[in-house]
């Protein structure tokens, strides 16, 4: 057992983490950030869930300097989602180094804004591989000065079949910068790219010892959307990740669930970005439960309590399992994951720990269903107009009345906030919300979907 205190770190970096609450390390961070403070070359493979973020966002908010104008550091990652979390991260534990810039660079949003950003002088950026060879045709972005290169789940970015940009996007570094490559699968074309882009890199491979904590069980039917219903009233849990393979089917399971009183909500790749972020947002404040998903959410999603991970469909690949199923028992906390399976075969290749059970031994609770405490209610103002929780909670608390056990989640981003609201109070205090002001101003309103 390490903690953090121990390391030779900083003490503002130890302060933090400890508010933080981080206090013992992972066996990845354990491994990887002497290593990485060192200036070594690293190939690091943990489980999702193990702690990869903070393995490397430590020693780079250590090592960097801010203010050089030119980015030091590169950061890689499959998905907007996830570029977004480890900026989070990184800001997160960076608060005593104020003027460091994080840029993060990803499609789905107007180039206009990450321009001005990048020139405003960005010393961390974190990007997805189309969006960052897209700056670099325009020369929009210069890695020239880049000491430190990181590709995050690297085996989802060959899975998306990334390899080419990625050599594309380093062949642009001009000195060899010190590389990090975190994966949670080691497929063999890590391999093929760890030879090309890394130099004597120390592989650190942690066994996943906290494997049992996910009890894996399957179940043959050839009716899935009857097995899913009894999954749920059997099970009963107070929140679920469903996955499916295709768009339609998560549509469809959508409906199908929602005719069935289920406070579910869908996301898939058709998803314009801010609706995807509002569907998480309502899965994860308790206003729609049940989240019915392609693999695009697997990624880049941190909700730590999912009591249940259900695949409607079995997905292609093992390491696609490993990914879904690994959204639950997270930081050490006990989950189950469902399968549901047509073919004895695939799920032996696909899933081979899992447990096959009879679907008649469920004891289904035929009453039973999920509905959300919340409803989600959208102001059009965030951190640009200056509002902050305080203000909407005041405004709730002391001009509407409402009591504050009825009031959830407030999120306030860039541009919009959003407040969980229990769903008892919520269509009151939506039409009160639109008669009045906030910070005295009025802002639009509207209950999500
Ligand atoms: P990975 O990238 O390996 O999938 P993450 O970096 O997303 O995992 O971390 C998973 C969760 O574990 C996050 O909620 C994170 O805050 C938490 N976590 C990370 N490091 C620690 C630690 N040392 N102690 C406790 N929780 C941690
Ligand atoms: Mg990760």
């Amino acid at each position: 057992m390490q903690k953090f205190d121990d390391l030779n770190i900083s003490q503002e970096m130890k302060t933090r983490l400890k508010s933080l609450g981080f206090e013992i390390l992972t066996s990845v961070q354990k491994q990887s950030i002497p290593l990485i403070i060192e200036g070594k070359d690293i190939v690091s493979r943990a489980k999702t869930g193990s702690g990869k973020t903070l393995a490397f966002a430590l020693p780079i908010v250590e090592m960097v300097a801010s203010q050089q104008k030119l980015p030091q550091v590169l950061i890689i990652a499959p998905t907007r989602e996830l570029c977004e979390q480890i900026a989070g991260v990184i800001k997160s534990i960076a608060i005593h180094k104020a003027n460091l810039k994080v840029v993060t660079l990803y499609g789905g949003t107007p180039l206009k804004g990450q321009l001005l950003s990048l020139e405003k002088g960005a010393d961390i950026v974190i990007g997805t591989a189309g969006r960052l060879i897209d700056h670099l045709s325009r020369e929009t972005l210069i890695l020239s000065n880049i000491d430190i290169l990181v590709l995050d789940e690297a085996d989802r970015m060959l899975d998306m079949g990334f390899y080419d940009d990625i050599i594309k996007i380093i062949s642009n570094i001009k000195k060899r910068p010190q590389t990090l490559l975190f994966s949670a699968t080691y497929p063999e074309n890590i391999e093929r790219l760890a030879k090309n882009i890394l130099k004597n890199p120390t592989k650190i491979t942690i066994e996943d010892e906290e494997k049992n904590n996910i009890k894996q069980i399957a179940f043959q039917s050839r009716n899935k959307n009857d097995a899913i219903l009894s999954i749920l009233k059997s099970y009963k849990p107070k929140s679920a990740i469903i996955f499916c393979n295709t768009k339609i089917q998560t549509d469809e399971l959508y409906d199908f669930l929602y005719d069935n009183e289920f406070d579910a909500i869908s996301i898939h790749g058709d998803f314009e970005q801010r609706d995807r972020n509002e569907a998480l947002m309502q899965f994860a404040n308790g206003s729609r439960p049940i989240l019915v998903a392609t693999d695009v959410a697997s990624r880049g999603l941190d909700i730590d309590d999912i009591e249940l991970v259900i695949n409607y469909d079995l997905p292609f690949k093992s390491e696609t399992y490993t990914h879904r199923i690994g959204r639950t028992a997270r930081a050490g906390k006990d989950g189950v994951a469902i399968s549901i399976f047509d073919s004895t075969y695939k799920l032996e290749e696909i899933a081979p720990e899992a447990i096959i059970t009879n679907i008649s031994t469920l004891k289904v609770d035929e009453k039973f269903t999920i509905s959300g405490q919340y409803e989600t209610i959208h102001i059009d103002g965030g951190k640009r107009d200056k509002l902050r929780k305080g203000d909407i909670l005041g405004t709730l608390c002391k001009d509407l009345g409402l009591d504050n056990a009825n009031i959830g989640k407030i999120e306030v981003t860039d541009k919009a906030s959003y407040v969980a609201i229990d769903k008892h109070f919520a269509k009151d205090v939506f039409k009160k919300l639109q008669n009045c002001t906030i910070k005295k101003r009025k802002y639009r309103v509207w209950l999500l979907k």
